[in-house]
């Protein structure tokens, strides 16, 4: 990028510069916002598929910036991620979580599990098991009532310490999910080595299931997920079509906007 001496304007090279420009500007109000906790958490529903009862929740990023406007968590959260600000980010919306379920829990009302994503610096940051440990504690919650998401997207690099993790995570009581399966590059056989209790099928492949090869993908995560024990959860269904095959396949639970969208706390206290 140049400025030019005596103008006010900015001239960029070119669109990266463009880009980048604009992930510092993101990252600048990002601090700020955290600071101010301005990042709002939303709720949506992972539902019994053919009955849409309700079963637990996935907690999801918000960001309406007075400044920026409305920003998607997917531009932000890799903003996030490289500017070291994930972990409290992630902290703060599931002390969100953590006041809302007490909230509830102080009224007699009924619990709910909530999810949490989680990045990979986060999940691998020595400080993570003990802040939640801790936190649920603080707040009177049984971990139970807490899941964390942790995306395969980009593959478990170190197997050995996710294992580690994922252990304590069960010996604590904490549930956990393998979010995004099927889209990082590792084989489906390293599941079987990892204690988790459930994973969720990546909605691109929810999308394609008309595609015959698509359809034997999923098949064949959902049969890999019974034979381990595990709970699998379909990601983005839209439509009574793909509830139907999913159904057929023999998958019981699903997320998706045919059910429901993404909602505030207190839509979902209305529930
Ligand atoms: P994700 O974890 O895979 O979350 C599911 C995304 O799909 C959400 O988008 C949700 O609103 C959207 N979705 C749900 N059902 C449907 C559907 O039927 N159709 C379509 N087209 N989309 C559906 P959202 O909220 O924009 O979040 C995008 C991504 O941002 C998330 O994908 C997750 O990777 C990331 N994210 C959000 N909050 C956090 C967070 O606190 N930490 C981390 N690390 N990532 C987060
Ligand atoms: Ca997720
Ligand atoms: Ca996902
Ligand atoms: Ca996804």
């Amino acid at each position: 990028a140049k400025l030019r001496a005596g103008e006010s304007t900015c001239y960029y090279e070119n669109e990266h510069d463009e880009s980048m420009m604009k992930d510092l500007r993101i990252a600048n109000e990002l601090t700020a916002a955290l600071r101010r906790e301005e990042i709002d958490v939303h709720l949506q529903p992972k539902v019994e598929l053919s009955t849409g009862k309700i079963m637990s929740f996935e907690a999801l990023a918000r960001w309406n910036s007075p400044e920026l406007g409305t920003i998607a968590p997917d531009v932000f959260i890799p903003v996030a991620e490289k500017n070291g600000k994930i972990r409290m980010l992630e902290q703060s919306l599931l002390k969100r979580v953590l006041s809302w379920l007490k909230t509830r829990q102080d009224k007699g009302l009924e619990l709910s599990q909530v999810a949490i994503n989680v990045s990979t610096d986060h999940f691998f940051h020595h400080s993570f098991i003990p802040y939640l440990v801790d936190q649920t504690a603080e707040y009177g919650i049984e971990p139970k009532w807490i899941q964390l998401e942790i995306t395969e997207r980009i593959g478990f690099v170190d197997i050995e310490t996710a294992y580690k993790v994922f252990k304590q995570l069960l010996n604590y009581g904490f549930a956990s999910s393998i979010d995004d399966f099927g889209t990082g590059y590792s084989s489906l056989s390293y599941l079987q080595k990892l204690p988790v209790t459930e994973i969720k099928i990546d909605r691109s492949f929810i999308n394609n299931m008309h595609e015959q090869q698509t359809l034997a993908i999923v098949r064949t995560i959902i049969q890999l997920a019974e034979n381990l024990g595990m709970r699998v959860v379909a990601e983005g269904v839209e439509t009574e079509e793909q509830k139907r095959m999913l159904l057929a396949l023999g998958c019981r639970i699903g997320q998706g906007y045919f059910y429901y969208r993404p909602m505030s706390l207190d839509e979902a206290n209305l529930l």
